[in-house]
This record gives C-alpha cells, sequence and structure tokens, in this order.
C-alpha cells in the first residue's frame, strides 16, 4: 500500500487511485465464466468512464455499454468502435437516436412499446434490436438499484412480449434483453430470471441474447459465486450464437481506491467522527444507497477505535463509513475506502461547490499516471453567464 501513499504525495487528496492488473484480472475472469459460449462482453461505462480505463477494457476484448451521448464521447475518446456498443436506456430521445445511428451505433436494447414507435418512424438500417423484458424476479439486492420487478421502470412485462412482436414484427428484433439489477450476490435470482427470459426466447426463435449484468462484488463479506454461476446460469447460453453480457461493477470496483485525508478527529462524548476531506461529493453510494465500503488507515495497525468515518458537506447524511473499528487516527493520516472503483467518481459532484477529485492509475509496471486533472474552483463556475 506504499503506492498509495506514494499516489497521495504526488498528486493530492481526494485521489481516486485504480490498478490495471486488477481490471485486467476481473476482466479475464468474466471471460473465463462464459468459456464455451459465443461471448460478446461489454462493460457498463456508466460504473466508471474514464478513457483510460476503458482503453484497457477494449484490449480485454471488450465491448461498451452506454446510456448517453456523454458516455459515447467517452468510448469514443478510448478509441472503440461504434459497432462494439451496446445503447441502454428508458429515455432514449430521438435527437440522440438520430446523432447515435450517424455515429454507427448499430446495437439497441428496447425499453418499452413506446420507444421503439420512435424507432419505427427513424426506420434505422442495420440497426439490431434487443427487446428489454422485466421477468419480474426479485433481484435481492438494494431497492434502489434492483430493477427486475413490475413496479420498476424498466422494460416491458414477459405477458406483452407477444403484443410487441406482433406490432413490430418489421423491425430487426434479435433477442431479449434482461437486467435485474446491481450488486446481486446470489444465483438464484439471475436463474430465475434467465430461465424465464431464455424459454420466452426460444418460443421466438431468437438466436441472441443480452443478459445484462449485475454482479455482485464483496463489499462486506459475502460475493457472487461464480464457480455456481458457472455451473447453474452458464449452460443456458451454450446454445446461442451471441451472448451479450453488459458488466460494470464487478469489473471494475475492486480496481479502485479512494484516498482521503483526516482534517480532524472530532469527539463528543462516547461518539467519535473521523473527519475526512472527501463525503457524498466524491463517494456517493454510502448516502445514497447506505452502501459498506471497507476502510483502512495507512501505515497504522491496532483497531481500538469505534468511529464513524464522515465527509466535510453540510449534511447528516454525509458520510463515508459508520461504526467502525480504526486505530488511533490522527489529523493528517491518510484512509483509504475500498472498492470504489465503479460508481465512485461516475458518481461524484460538486455539491458544497466542491470540486471532483483527481484520478490515476497504477500500471502494471507500478508507474503512476495522472488520468484525470483534480477540477480546479473555477472550473465549477465556468458555465456561469453573470
Ligand atoms: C447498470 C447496468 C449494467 C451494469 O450493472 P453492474 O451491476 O455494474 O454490472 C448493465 N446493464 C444495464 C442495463 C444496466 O442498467
Amino acid at each position: 500500500m506504499e503506492i498509495l501513499k506514494k499516489a497521495a504525495s504526488l498528486y493530492g487528496t481526494p485521489l481516486y487511485v485504480y490498478f490495471e492488473s486488477t481490471i485486467r484480472d476481473r476482466a479475464s475472469r468474466v471471460k473465463e465464466v462464459f468459456r464455451g459460449t459465443n461471448l460478446f462482453p461489454t462493460f457498463a461505462v456508466k460504473a466508471n468512464n474514464n478513457p483510460v480505463l476503458l482503453k484497457i477494457l477494449k484490449e480485454e476484448g471488450f465491448g461498451m455499454d452506454i446510456v448517453t451521448r456523454g458516455e459515447f464521447i467517452a468510448t469514443k475518446l478510448a478509441g472503440v468502435p461504434s459497432t462494439s456498443i451496446v445503447w441502454n436506456g428508458n429515455g432514449k430521445s430521438r435527437e440522440d437516436m438520430l446523432y447515435l445511428l450517424e455515429e454507427g451505433v448499430k446495437i439497441v436494447n428496447v425499453d418499452s412499446f413506446e420507444e421503439m414507435e420512435i424507432w419505427k418512424e427513424i426506420r434505422p438500417k442495420g440497426v439490431e434490436f434487443f427487446v428489454r423484458v422485466n421477468p419480474e424476479v426479485d433481484a435481492r439486492t438494494h431497492p434502489h438499484i434492483s430493477t427486475g420487478l413490475r413496479k420498476h421502470k424498466f422494460g416491458i412485462p414477459l405477458d406483452s412480449l407477444d403484443d410487441f412482436m406482433r406490432e413490430f414484427c418489421d423491425m430487426n428484433i434479435k433477442g431479449l434483453h434482461v437486467h435485474i439489477g446491481s450488486q446481486i450476490t446470489e444465483v438464484e435470482p439471475f436463474l430465475e430470471a434467465y430461465e424465464r427470459v431464455v424459454e420466452m426466447s426460444k418460443k421466438y426463435g431468437f438466436e441472441e441474447i443480452n443478459i445484462g449484468g449485475g454482479w455482485g462484488i464483496d463489499y462486506e463479506g459475502k460475493e457472487l459465486d461464480l464457480e455456481e454461476y458457472k455451473k447453474c446460469v452458464v449452460p443456458l447460453f451454450r446454445e446461442y450464437k451471441r451472448v451479450i453480457v453488459e458488466i460494470g461493477r464487478f469489473v471494475i470496483a475492486p480496481a479502485g481506491f479512494l484516498v482521503l485525508k483526516v482534517i480532524l478527529v472530532k469527539r463528543r462524548g462516547d461518539k467519535v467522527f473521523v473527519v475526512v476531506n472527501g463525503g457524498m461529493n466524491v463517494l456517493i453510494r454510502p448516502a445514497l444507497y447506505s452502501a459498506h465500503h471497507r476502510v483502512f488507515v495507512l501505515d497504522k495497525g491496532n483497531f481500538s477505535l469505534k468511529a464513524d468515518v464522515v465527509g466535510p458537506l453540510c449534511e447528516s447524511g454525509d458520510i463515508i463509513a459508520l461504526d467502525r473499528y480504526l486505530p488511533d487516527v490522527k489529523k493528517g493520516d491518510l484512509i483509504v475506502v475500498e472498492n470504489t472503483g465503479a460508481y465512485g467518481y461516475s458518481m461524484a459532484n460538486n455539491y458544497n461547490s466542491t470540486t471532483r477529485p483527481a484520478e490515476v492509475l497504477v500500471k502494471k509496471d507500478g508507474t503512476i499516471s495522472l488520468i484525470r486533472k483534480r477540477e480546479t474552483d473555477l472550473d465549477i463556475f465556468r458555465n456561469v453567464v453573470m
């Protein structure tokens, strides 16, 4: 962990540090799990949009799953061909459709009847559609990152699929798409959803399928059992001519560490608050989803202090980690937050007029390179007109 200290001394804090070797290892594991299928792996750019990291994944044979124009531009900066892009989302505007078609995007996951009506008017040439279905399966993850129930806004119910296929029989529909949520740590919800979707897929004779992402990682001790997944889930897809997966978190989360500096340690009765120089502005997951991230203090052992690690912003929800046993932390110590490569920087924001952090990459040979500069105070106001 010397390297984290070195990176922080070179580039300051808060700082996101990514490890190239971890990204490549995780990408290889995805491919290994699906060995024996015609896999087309894609990376969900919403998890992390740094083009330098996308380029590494591109080299590992990954295409990209995008939702917005901005994410498309990230893939262009990484040199990803438009034909390796899968376009997702429940609110694609007509303007964006025309723009991305012009740019050569060819694979689209359609979310609704209403969206397909717009596509039908446009009549795109050469676009392959996948229909996002909602299999009504409980992903047993946090409600905000669960997507596969009827009450959620995504996809069309399986029982409307016949109508959909009838109405849009002249569109180039290649298969079904399903994504039931994120940070799923049990095999069962996947199996349940995929069995339903594969059955429907067979009914229509589809030779391709898009099975989304959502693999759960080890934030606090439990992760998706990939051996079991490989044994129980993957065989469902052996026959397909193309199996698209869209993985974000699993590939990138463990490759990233957020380094924060302790501003002060505040004691109030028996409660201890370790106040660090970044909170929900740099990492919003604990505030947004009550997410758990392991934290450790660089250069210290002996865990004797029970404390909340909190940010400096004006919200009680501005927390990084609650009720943790830490070493005796002092002003100026560095606290590292684990598994922050996914939905970390990509959800960072300027709340309280704070600047977004810098990002660095630790290459395979151990060299550290800056891959995104820290925002400056003036950057926050660059669009003000007065
Ligand atoms: C978010 C998302 C993904 C990636 O999810 P992870 O949990 O990061 O793997 C894949 N597909 C769709 C449609 C998504 O919305």
